[in-house]
């Protein structure tokens, strides 16, 4: 059986900017060969085992002269992987059809006769230009837009492309252009573009990491050299650059690092932007849990403390072949309310959640109850404190907690700018501890917001909140 193989554009960076549709492909591949410029956050998603591939270790990388057998060490990968029967995604930066040799890689398999689809990605151009407030087209300012590769060899004397007719260009965006800046500065004047043309060049578009520079054709040159600009960024030159002092909608708003997990934010004030700090992982080894769970039926009470215990707590237990109806007899009791929520993805209605949404909320709710000599099963993560199974035992329950997820740091977090920030929003001790982990300490301009008590506590405990 042999499998067609799939385009994806990626998208510029964030991962929230893949399309459905190649997510979607992603997670059923077996074999991922992602550009360099993919953010790493995306290939998590790919399913466990899944062989992910990065074309800079192929070396795609810029490397003169040597650039174009590697571009055949990947198209041969591609036809090598298809031709193995695999599930094979070229996963692309950006777009597939804008700058990235998509016609090499597709003559490569029509040879082999491999059959192959494609979902197209959001450009660097329009990620830079929507994300700086720079409509690239603009019916005062420009009709038109040309997107110009700024990769040509600096050695050569002469472009080959035609500055004249480009230079009447509405707007010009240049990918691949930092390097040869100055050179092309020097070609548009002498097409008889004007010294104060406005530029702007947007770094990291849609990254944590993004910058925005904004000049003219006269001192751009210079600012980028000062500014140490790197690839990979996008130019844009042209009367519309105007409007960004108007409308760089990410510079004017406050700006909130989100560090847990819950859904994004989208509609509350300011700019919420999502780094999530943990993950919840399944145990590798669920036996411990195995054995306690069978004794289910003989508890008057089962306590979830978060949503992914309640995940994990149903997964597990029907994978040994128990279901709600082990624990009929037993009350249930949820930490707060999208604890609740997710218990009744299961079909299970809840007893009692806490007026509080905490461990103390919940041990003073229970004081309400009797719970002397009452069993008491609680699903916990590896890190969960012990203060909600000694608050229990204290009242005389006997509580049997047991774990059943991990709570870990994530990989590939990506480096900061942490002054970009106005606030940064803690919602677990853990999340903060990861955080002094990666980041080691704050700026002091950046305001620290912690949801609960306890978590307040860790960020007091580590110096990032008086
Ligand atoms: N297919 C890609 C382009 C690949 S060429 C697309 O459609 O966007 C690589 C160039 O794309 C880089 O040199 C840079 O100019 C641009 N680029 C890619 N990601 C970018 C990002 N996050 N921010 C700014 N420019 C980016």
């Amino acid at each position: 059986m042999r499998y067609k193989v799939y385009f994806v554009g990626a998208g510029p960076g964030d991962p929230g900017l893949i399309t459905l549709k190649g997510l979607e492909i992603l997670r059923q591949a077996d074999v991922v060969i992602y550009d360099y410029l993919v953010d790493k956050r995306i290939l998590s998603e790919a399913q466990k085992g899944a062989e992910l591939i990065c074309c800079d270790k192929l070396g795609k990388k810029r490397s003169g002269d040597g650039f174009i057998l590697h571009q055949e060490k990947i198209n041969s990968l591609i036809v090598k992987r298809a031709k193995e029967g695999k599930k094979v995604i070229r996963l692309k930066n950006g777009d597939v059809s804008i700058f990235s040799r998509w016609s090499q890689e597709l003559e490569a398999l029509a040879k082999e006769k491999i059959e192959f689809e494609v979902v197209p990605g959001v450009t660097a151009a329009s990620a830079a230009a929507c994300l700086s407030g720079i409509p690239l087209t603009d019916r005062n300012f420009a009709s038109s837009v040309v997107m110009i590769t700024g990769r040509e060899d600096p050695r050569k004397e002469k472009s080959v492309l035609n500055w004249q007719s480009l230079a009447k260009c509405g707007t010009i965006v240049l990918y691949m252009a930092v390097e040869n800046l100055a050179n092309i500065v020097k070609w548009l004047k002498q097409a008889g573009k004007t010294f104060d043309t406005p530029v702007a060049i947007v770094e990291n578009a849609s990254l944590l990491t993004q910058k925005v520079l904004v000049g003219s054709l006269k001192d751009i040159a210079a600012k980028a050299r000062k500014n140490k600009v790197k690839p990979p960024a996008i130019i844009i030159i042209g009367e519309v650059v105007k409007l960004e002092r108007k409308f760089n909608w990410l510079k004017k708003t406050e700006r909130t690092l989100f560090t847990g997990i819950s859904p994004e934010r989208f509609f509350e004030k300011g700019i919420i932007i999502h780094l999530p700090l943990i993950k919840i992982m399944p145990l590798e080894d669920y036996s411990e849990f195995n054995r306690a769970v069978k004794d289910i039926g003989s508890h008057n009470w089962i306590v979830f403390s978060s949503r992914y215990g309640v995940k994990y707590f149903f997964e597990r237990l029907n994978k040994i072949g128990l279901d709600a109806r082990n624990f009929s007899q037993a009350k249930i009791s949820a930490i707060g309310n999208s604890t609740r929520n997710r218990l009744l993805d299961f079909g299970v209605i809840t007893n009692l959640v806490p007026k509080e949404e905490s461990s103390l909320g919940l041990l003073k709710e229970f004081k309400n109850v009797d719970i002397r000599n009452q069993r008491i099963f609680l699903p916990r993560s590896d890190i969960a404190d012990k203060g909600l199974t000694q608050g229990l035992q204290a009242q005389g329950a006997k509580v049997t907690a047991t774990v059943v997820y991990r709570n870990v740091m994530p990989d590939n977090l990506p480096d900061l700018d942490l002054e970009f920030f106005d606030e940064i929003m803690f919602t677990s001790p853990s999340g903060v501890r990861n955080f002094v982990k990666r980041y080691g300490s704050l700026p002091k301009k950046v305001r620290v917001r912690c949801i609960g008590e306890v978590t307040l506590k860790e960020a007091r405990k580590w110096n990032l909140s008086d």
